[in-house]
């Protein structure tokens, strides 16, 4: 930041403001870490500088000796990490990787099924406002309205009808393990292939905290910057004889240059996320996670599925006056970051909604533990249920929290 504030003073005040925001606020959005410094230094570094189109040994430019070494450890490590036969590494989002996937396999209007948006599932597996949605024809599956969990038996229903070339499986907003070899068997039923989006459980994946979806999907994609604790960006992987046709249409399908400084970034994630370190980190997100719950649930907070199995929770705001959004402000004045989401069943509009999503990934980062859970569960019930007159009280103790678990000093 130091470099920044000297050249462009403007652009240096935003920054030093939202690393300020970053050390004082409690980081509840279950989409978002914190990357190390050796993460956050290969991102920032002169890597940027390098134009690299192609794969390693067959660039479009010359030049590309050393990030050809960058790019095959992180393809190598990927590969590893997830027992996968092939890795790409060049998507620069989850979106761009989930996109690449279907114009690899696909046709526009052949039908798909993912999970709906509202009960969880992402913009990309099928939303009309997305273009997986306008481009292809997608049916959506979604959760029981009594158990909150993913409903197979319909899923399967609904597969032998529209018989899809593809089903995604993989969420944004779903707090239980999601049963891959039930979906392999469904796929093998009505014949689709099936892809698995793992851009929020990757890192519990890798860590062996969650069944790994490599073992059963075809496909699997995922980012690399939420619980894998990497750069932002995207990443697939595939079987062999998929390789050659998800290479082409990333490059020269839908993107031109990787970037390679991100990609050296991966690197260092990915070779991170081998490390033994790495397997207690996830163990203690979803450990976190559970104490989280625990502390809302015996506070009379009520959660979507009555709980969690993976590093996020859904509060259910349902029959209460209070909406996800006026949740989400409140907890954004006494710096406890979140976000609004629909809950299943979902009564309000998605700019207001009746849920909360709260993960755990960022705050364990962070050093947090169990009994710092329940203080962040009482926070958030005085928040929902007597706000007002806990304002100071909610404060003073997310201060407490921050000031014994400093960040980047
Ligand atoms: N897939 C899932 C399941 C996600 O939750 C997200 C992001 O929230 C994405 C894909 C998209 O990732 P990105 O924001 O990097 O495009």
């Amino acid at each position: 930041i130091g470099f920044v504030s000297k050249a462009d003073p403007e652009v240096g005040a935003a920054m030093a403001k939202e690393l300020g925001r970053q050390q004082a606020n409690l980081e509840l959005i279950a989409s978002e870490n914190i990357v190390s410094p050796a993460v956050m230094a290969a991102m920032g570094s002169v890597l940027t500088n390098k134009y690299a189109e192609g794969y390693p040994g067959k660039r479009y430019y010359g030049g590309c000796q050393y990030v050809d070494i960058v790019e095959d450890l992180a393809r190598k490590r990927a590969c590893e990490l997830f027992g996968a036969e092939h890795a790409n590494v060049q998507p620069h989002s989850g979106a761009q990787a989930n996109l690449a996937v279907y114009f690899a396999l696909l046709k526009p209007g052949d039908t798909v099924m993912g999970m709906n948006l509202s009960e969880g599932g992402h913009l990309t597996h099928g939303s009309p406002v997305n273009m997986s949605g306008s481009y292809y024809n997608f049916v959506s599956y979604g959760v029981s309205p009594e158990t909150g969990r993913i409903d197979y038996e319909a899923v399967y229903e609904t597969a032998m009808k529209v018989k899809p070339k593809m089903i995604v499986a993989g969420a944004s907003a779903y707090p239980r393990v999601i049963d891959f070899k039930r979906f392999r068997e469904i796929c093998d039923a009505c014949g689709a292939i099936l892809m698995v989006d793992m851009a929020h459980i990757a890192g519990l994946v890798a860590a062996g905290e969650h069944p790994n979806p490599v073992e059963w999907a075809q496909i699997v994609t995922t980012t690399t910057h939420k619980t894998l604790r990497g750069p932002r960006g995207g990443l697939i992987l595939c079987k062999e004889e998929y390789a050659k046709a998800i290479d082409k249409a990333i490059f020269p399908g839908t993107q031109g240059g990787p970037l390679m400084h991100i990609i050296a970034g991966k690197a260092v994630c990915l070779g991170e996320a081998l490390k033994p370190e790495f397997k207690q980190y996830a163990h203690k997100i979803v450990g976190n996670a559970r104490a989280l719950a625990e502390g809302l649930l015996k506070r009379k907070v009520k959660l979507v599925s009555g709980g969690t199995d993976n590093h996020l929770m859904m509060v259910d705001l349902t029959g209460l006056e209070l909406t996800g959004k006026e949740l989400e402000q409140r907890l954004d004045s006494v710096n406890i970051t979140a976000n609004k989401n629909t809950v299943p069943n979902e009564q309000r509009s998605p700019f207001v909604t009746s849920g909360l999503r709260l993960g755990t990934p960022a705050v364990t980062t962070r050093g947090l533990d169990a009994a710092d859970m329940d203080l962040i569960a009482e926070c958030i019930a005085l928040a929902i249920f007597d706000f007002e007159a806990n304002r100071e009280k909610i404060c003073g103790t997310v201060r407490e929290i921050c000031a014994r678990h400093p960040l980047y000093e």
